[in-house]
């Protein structure tokens, strides 16, 4: 049977910390699809996500075992349409540990067939979120080591 993992998250913007976790987890993995989560009606985004998913695509170009897509759906409905076992989430500190812990309980009360997978950030990447990126963007700062893409 195929190992299809998703890796949902807001990418907003995606980060070379986000990457670390897509490119050790294609290890394990036949497939992995970076899930965006978006709802355009009601979108307060920083970064086009259009533009992230292009971004995205880059990145990963010489892969063809790593795909992008967005949705607006629950995310266990999400992995069950697309026939993916697999959830995949970075874990840099406990404050994620409390926050993943449920949200892993939930889906798989969900979904059964739904194994949440955790990678441990790489130290070097632990202190990188999209939320400082935003924030040093949003002031001018460069954010161009912190991301494996090049902003427009
Ligand atoms: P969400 O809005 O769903 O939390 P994010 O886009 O912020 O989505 O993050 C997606 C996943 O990537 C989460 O599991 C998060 O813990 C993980 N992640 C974010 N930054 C890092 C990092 N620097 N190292 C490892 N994992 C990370």
């Amino acid at each position: 049977m195929k190992r299809t993992a998703i890796f949902p998250g807001s990418f907003d913007p995606f980060t070379r910390g986000h990457e670390d976790i897509v490119l050790r987890g294609i290890k394990m993995f036949d497939e992995i699809i970076i899930c965006i989560g978006h709802n355009a009606a009601k979108s307060n985004r920083y970064f086009d996500v259009d533009m992230m998913v292009k971004k995205i695509e880059q990145t990963f170009s010489t892969h063809n075992n790593i795909s992008v897509m967005v949705y607006n759906e629950l995310t266990a409905d999400l992995a069950k349409r697309l026939n993916a076992n697999f959830l995949l989430r970075g874990l840099r500190n406990t404050t994620d540990f409390e926050y993943e812990n449920s949200i892993s309980q939930v889906n798989r009360h969900l979904y059964n067939d739904l194994e949440t997978v955790f990678l441990i950030t790489s130290p070097h990447l632990a202190p990188i979120s999209s939320s400082i990126i935003r924030d040093v963007h949003r002031f001018g700062g460069d954010v161009s080591d912190l991301i494996p893409y090049k902003l427009p």
